[in-house]
């Protein structure tokens, strides 16, 4: 597919002395993962994802949340990273100062060839104990996703007994302090932003390109859909993040 980009964009990002890929769930779409707008099946399409990835359900209904995630590790484990993972890592190895910011749980950036990658959500393979925190080394036992669509019951904690639960940030819960810290830093230094398939939604993560443009850094969209991102963005590539981040990468 062959896009018409505006030379002064790509000049601006070849030219940035520092760049922060900001991504969200649309740039995993392409490797066959859902995002969160996308409705949910089988076992959890009566609930809404705002409601399962929370704290109160997680105490309410255990098997029901731990087994959604069972569901989505067995999914990613059988998903590969795709082009806009890919030419994000490329872009890294092209450029010094590309930094990537991700409100993803998955590792397809990391799997991609992406390093030091700034999880604000946490990773959904690191698990720990609901109670008394500790980290907790969990092997997943369902790869297929046919297995992994059923309740599922968490694991134990050896040390206190309470349930584990996945290493992600859940709606109501703060994000890792030296994460966030990290991305701030990286976005306020920014000369180019690129927000990759993020409904901007979701605070205080979707503020980030926001913040980005208010200190003086060129913001780039990609993103089929409109966002509210779309009337601070200098430009919005409207299409898949795949597809429009490969030309983009090999344009410049
Ligand atoms: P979101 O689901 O709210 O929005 C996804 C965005 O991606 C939408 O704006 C959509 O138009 C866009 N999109 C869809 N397909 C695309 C494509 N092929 N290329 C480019 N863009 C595309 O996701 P969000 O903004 O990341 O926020 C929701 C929360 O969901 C986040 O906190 C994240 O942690 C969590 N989440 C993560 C994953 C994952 O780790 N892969 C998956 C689902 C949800
Ligand atoms: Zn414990």
């Amino acid at each position: 597919m062959s896009f018409d980009f505006d030379p002064l964009m790509l000049k601006r990002l070849a030219q940035a002395k520092s760049v922060v890929v900001f991504t969200g769930a649309g740039v995993s779409q392409e490797s066959g993962i859902p995002t969160f707008r996308d409705a949910l099946t089988g076992l959890w399409k009566n609930f809404d994802p705002n409601e399962l990835a929370t704290l109160e359900a997680f105490d309410r209904q255990p098997e029901i949340v731990w087994g959604w995630y069972e569901f989505r590790r067995a999914q990613l484990l059988q998903c590969a990273p795709n082009p806009a993972h890919l030419a994000i890592a490329q872009l890294q190895a092209l450029q010094p100062n590309v930094h990537v910011v991700t409100q993803n749980v998955d590792d397809l950036h990391e799997r991609a060839g992406s390093s030091d990658v700034i999880h604000l959500h946490g990773s959904i393979f690191q698990t720990r104990c609901r109670n008394c925190h500790a980290p907790f080394e969990y092997t997943q036992t369902a790869t297929s996703v046919i297995d992994a669509h059923r309740a599922s019951p968490p694991p134990s904690c050896p040390e206190c007994g309470g349930p584990i639960r996945p290493g992600v940030v859940w709606f109501g819960e703060m994000l890792p302090e030296h994460e966030w810290s990290r991305a701030v830093e990286v976005i306020e230094q920014c000369d180019v932003l690129l927000s990759v398939g993020t409904s901007s939604v979701v605070y205080p993560a979707a503020e980030l390109p926001f913040t980005a443009s208010e200190n003086g850094a060129c913001v780039i969209q990609i993103n089929p859909q409109t966002t509210s991102l779309d009337v601070v963005a200098d430009y919005n590539l409207h299409g898949k993040a795949g597809e429009v981040l490969t030309a983009l990468v090999s344009s410049i």
